[in-house]
């Protein structure tokens, strides 16, 4: 009796952290650092394309010759697709983040197929790329949200640091706190839109990049994007 009220609990404890939890495998494998031991980082921008932020960053990736990766929401991919095709042009990866934004672990398999089709649907129409990569909304998954992720031919991808960026602490405190926590191999999120306002303001974010940048190029930190 205790040990199968101690099993439940096990298992309830493995769901809620599948379910919380952005990089745990348990309901699917998850990308939540590069391979290898080289000091390598990824830069990643979630929740856009932002008709200020995105052209601002792309502006600064431009001039400091460095790739990142995209994870574009497929509402505003519709509203702003001439930005989802810059991304594409200037030779950045470009991920889906779904469609709605909606926090997919309270939704069913019928949902989530049908957001991920429209936000990869969105891409496509944009920029003609297909994407390989998708990061769930939060980081919220259920157990079938990274193999319908898997099934449109998309690796699920997390993070190794978050810096909160979207509560806008001010540019010194992002690029202090992405300094602060990058490892090799570490992928860092960072956010050139807003999930739920379309016009959100992501400014500091683009005026803290340079000195992400030169910060990490100064601990001899290169950028890379992300492995297939
Ligand atoms: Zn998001």
């Amino acid at each position: 009796m205790i040990a199968a009220v101690a099993a439940g609990t096990a298992l309830l404890g493995a769901a809620a952290h599948g379910v919380w939890h952005r990089n745990s495998p348990v309901f699917g494998p998850v990308l939540a650092r590069l391979p290898g031991s080289e000091p390598v980082v990824s830069i990643t921008f979630d929740d856009g394309p932002n008709p200020r932020a995105t052209p601002a960053i792309l502006d600064v990736l431009r001039r400091e010759n460095v790739r990142a990766t995209f994870f574009v929401l497929g509402r505003h991919a519709e509203r702003w697709p001439e930005l989802v095709d810059r991304v594409r042009a200037d030779g950045h990866q470009v991920g889906n983040h779904g469609y709605f934004h909606r926090k997919l672990h309270r939704h069913s398999p019928a949902y989530v197929r049908d957001d991920l089709t429209r936000g990869t649907a969105a891409i496509v129409a944009a920029s003609g790329w297909t994407p390989r990569h998708f990061r769930a909304p939060h980081g919220f998954r259920s157990p079938w949200v990274t193999p319908i992720a898997a099934s449109l031919g998309q690796r699920t991808v997390g993070w190794s640091l978050g810096v909160w960026d979207s509560a806008r602490p001010g540019a010194r405190a992002i690029a202090a706190r992405a300094l602060d926590g990058m490892h090799a191999g570490s992928i860092l999120l960072l956010h050139d839109g807003d999930g739920y306002d379309p016009d959100g303001d992501r400014m500091q974010t683009a005026e803290a990049l340079p000195a992400i940048i030169d910060g990490l190029r100064g601990r001899g930190f290169r950028f890379t994007t992300l492995p297939d």
